[in-house]
């Protein structure tokens, strides 16, 4: 079995920890029709487009399109 050869110190198990457990910015793109920030597979809370459909109430559109 493999066993530690040395006690990690403090700052460099925390400095692994801390590259984990990091908060990063969300990945947006812009919206095709009004170029407003949008989340990827998300409706565009500005404008409801998603996919060449208009969704007024801004919720996913993914289910219906999967049907088509
Ligand atoms: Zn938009």
């Amino acid at each position: 079995m493999a066993v530690p050869k040395q006690r990690q110190s403090k700052m460099r198990r925390d400095s692994r920890r801390a590259q984990h457990d990091k908060i990063e910015a969300p990945n947006l793109g812009r919206c095709p029709s009004c170029s407003e920030p949008r989340l990827p597979h998300h409706a565009c809370p500005a404008c409801g487009y998603y996919g060449g459909n208009k969704n007024r109430e801004g919720v996913v559109y993914e289910s219906l399109v999967v049907g088509k």
